[in-house]
């Protein structure tokens, strides 16, 4: 089954009882037993039908063996974080969402587990400082903002070697695109509030593992600590993923018009998009990924102009989050990366003038004169 063929039959596509084409809400938190310990359902906590449509669901277009819904990104990585244990070490990508640095030195340090960040698309890098309590390897590829690719299959071979999971934060690229598991990874996190849901209407977050064991240890955590996503969410996150195909597509066709536009203006400094000829790791993208996914950054010459671009702009909306519908903008340095120490930030190439797009729907040509009539 092709890519679009599966976001629309995959999973428990047809209702079983009545055939409906989409999947009853099952808004009930307790199920009747047929006798003591004899059920399929017996609490919502630990299993519901609609939620568990959609773990079936994320589970196939990840290519893993089981999947789970939770009620956003950083209570999926959380529990991801609950398999790891005091004393453990884990490896990041440097530039991870803000959310999810902060959830690391903030809450996971409390819990003696180090962390340390380390540019996970220079591989020497990462074996440097690999130990020998080290557990784990988390990444994103690309990353936010700038767009930084990490090699999966390269890394997954240094994962195997030394006996590490490879945990890859998929949001970015979607399944429609990459498919991390493939690649040697062993898990896979979404922030599906964003290219997933795909409408700005929901808060959720998703995990698939690729084996068994895996599976039962993070149902466990799921169960127990309990963060699970509403049966209403998980179908709105459902119908969300039936056309995450056309999104996708048409959100390429959109970016990769932009990103010309963005790269021939003379007020424009540096354009960050792994689709460039100039990105260092375009290969390595376009041979792991179909598509260069919908997240642009460039800069401009300082915060100064920056805040005028996104004062002008009418299309874009000035806003946090990504991957929806609608066209957004925002300054990483004072919004999503705000929790990031100056110092550390500009560090990582993140500049006061750096501006991010997330390219939506609309026509091109109004998000192209949008850009010019702010930057001009
Ligand atoms: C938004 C985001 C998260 C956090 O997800 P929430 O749904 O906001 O909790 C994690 N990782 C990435 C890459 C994100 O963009």
């Amino acid at each position: 089954m092709r890519k679009k063929t599966q976001l629309i039959h995959s999973g428990a596509a047809i209702d079983k009882n009545v055939g409906a084409m989409s999947p009853p809400i099952y808004q009930a938190s307790t199920f009747k037993q047929n006798g003591v310990g004899n059920f399929t359902y017996e609490y919502s906590r630990t299993g519901n039908p609609t939620r568990e449509a959609l773990e079936t669901l994320i589970a196939d277009l990840e290519k893993g063996k089981r999947g789970f819904a939770f009620a956003s990104g950083m209570a999926a990585i959380a529990a991801v974080m609950d398999l790891f244990q005091s004393g453990d070490h884990i490896l990041i990508t440097d530039d991870v969402y803000g959310g999810t640095y902060r959830y690391m030195t903030k809450i996971l340090n409390n819990r003696n587990i180090d962390v340390t960040f380390t540019d996970s698309s220079n591989l020497g890098e990462v074996k440097e400082n690999i130990r020998p309590e080290t557990k784990a390897i988390f990444i994103e590829t690309p990353t936010n903002p700038l767009l930084k690719i990490t090699d999966i299959e390269a890394l997954a071979d240094i994962a195997k070697e030394n006996n590490l999971t490879l945990i890859v934060d998929n949001t970015f690229n979607t399944p429609y695109w990459q498919s991390p598991i493939e690649h040697g990874a062993n898990i896979v996190i979404h922030s599906a509030t964003k290219y997933l849901g795909g409408h700005s209407d929901l808060v959720a977050g998703l995990v698939v593992v690729d084996d068994e064991k895996l599976g039962e240890a993070v149902h466990f955590i799921q169960n127990a600590t309990g963060g699970v996503l509403a049966p209403h969410d998980s179908w709105l996150l459902i119908r969300g993923i039936r056309t995450l195909g056309v999104r996708m597509e048409e959100i390429e066709s959109n970016t990769s018009e932009i990103v010309e536009f963005l790269v021939n203006h003379p007020q424009v400094g540096n354009v960050y998009y792994p689709g460039l000829p100039d990105h260092p790791n375009r290969e390595i993208h376009a041979k792991q990924s179909g598509g260069f996914g919908g997240m642009v950054s460039f800069t401009v010459d300082n915060e100064e102009k920056a805040m005028e671009v996104l004062n002008k702009v009418r299309y874009f909306t000035l806003a946090e989050s990504l991957g929806a519908v609608e066209s957004l903008i925002s300054l990483p340095a004072k919004m999503t990366h705000a929790s990031i120490p100056r110092e550390r930030r500009i560090e990582l190439g993140i500049e006061d003038g750096l501006i991010r797009l997330s390219v939506g729907l609309e026509d091109v040509k109004d998000l192209m004169e949008d850009l010019q009539q702010a930057l001009d």
